[in-house]
C-alpha cells in the first residue's frame, strides 16, 4: 500500500481550450504542495513564456528522440504540435509527496488512464459553449478560423467528459479552484 503521507498524488486537469484550465492551474500553483508538470512541446514559444518553466521547447527531432527513449508517460499531437508529459519530474514529485499537476488534452488524459496510472482525473467544463465562444473571442489571440477549429475541438472534447473521475464546471473561478483543491486533498483556500 502506498503511504499517502510520503507518496504524492497526480492531479490530471483537462478540458476544452478557453474553459479556464490554465487560470485554475495558476491558482493551484500558489500552494507550495503543488508541482507543475512542465511538458515538452514542439510548438513555438509565445511572448511572455519562459523556456523550462511553461514548457520545454524542443525541435520535432528532439521530441521524437525523447519519445523513442521512453521519456514520456504520454504524448499527443494537439493543434498541429507535439506535446508530452515527462516521466522523471513526475517520479521526483510523487516521491517528495507533492501533488503533481498535469495539464494535458483529453487524448493525453485517456492515455494515462488506459495505462492505469493512478490520478485524480478532472475535467474542467465551460458553463456553456456560448460563454466559451465569448471567452475565445475576448482573449483576442486567435483568428476567426482558429476559434472555429478550437470550438469544434471543444465540442469533441466535451463528449469525453464521462471518462473522467470528476467534472468541475468553471462558472466562478474561486469556486472551481476550491472544488479542485478539495478533490486533490488540499483543502479549501479560504
Ligand atoms: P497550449 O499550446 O495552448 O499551451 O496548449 C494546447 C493544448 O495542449 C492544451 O489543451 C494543453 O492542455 C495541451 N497540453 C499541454 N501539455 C501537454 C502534454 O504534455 N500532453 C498532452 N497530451 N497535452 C498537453
Amino acid at each position: 500500500m502506498a503511504d499517502s503521507a510520503t507518496t504524492g498524488r497526480m492531479l490530471v486537469i483537462s478540458g476544452p481550450s478557453g474553459c479556464g484550465k490554465s487560470t485554475i492551474c495558476k491558482a493551484l500553483l500558489t500552494d507550495e504542495r503543488v508541482v507543475f508538470s512542465v511538458s515538452a512541446t514542439t510548438r513555438p514559444i509565445r511572448e511572455g513564456e519562459v523556456d523550462g518553466q511553461d514548457y520545454i521547447f524542443i525541435t520535432p527531432d528532439a521530441f521524437r528522440e525523447r519519445a523513442a527513449s521512453g521519456q514520456f508517460i504520454e504524448y499527443a499531437e494537439v493543434h498541429g504540435n507535439m506535446y508530452g508529459t515527462l516521466r522523471e519530474p513526475m517520479d521526483t514529485a510523487l516521491a517528495a509527496g507533492s501533488v503533481f499537476l498535469v495539464e494535458i488534452d483529453v487524448q493525453g488524459a485517456n492515455q494515462l488512464k488506459q495505462q492505469g496510472i493512478p490520478g485524480i482525473y478532472t475535467f474542467i467544463a465551460p458553463p456553456s459553449f456560448e460563454i466559451l465562444r465569448e471567452r475565445l473571442v475576448g482573449r483576442g489571440t486567435d483568428a476567426p478560423d482558429v476559434i472555429e477549429r478550437r470550438l469544434k475541438k471543444a465540442h469533441d472534447e466535451y463528449e469525453e467528459r464521462s471518462k473522467y473521475d470528476h467534472i468541475v464546471v468553471n462558472e466562478d473561478l474561486d469556486r472551481a479552484v476550491n472544488e479542485v483543491r478539495e478533490l486533490a486533498g488540499l483543502g479549501r483556500a479560504d
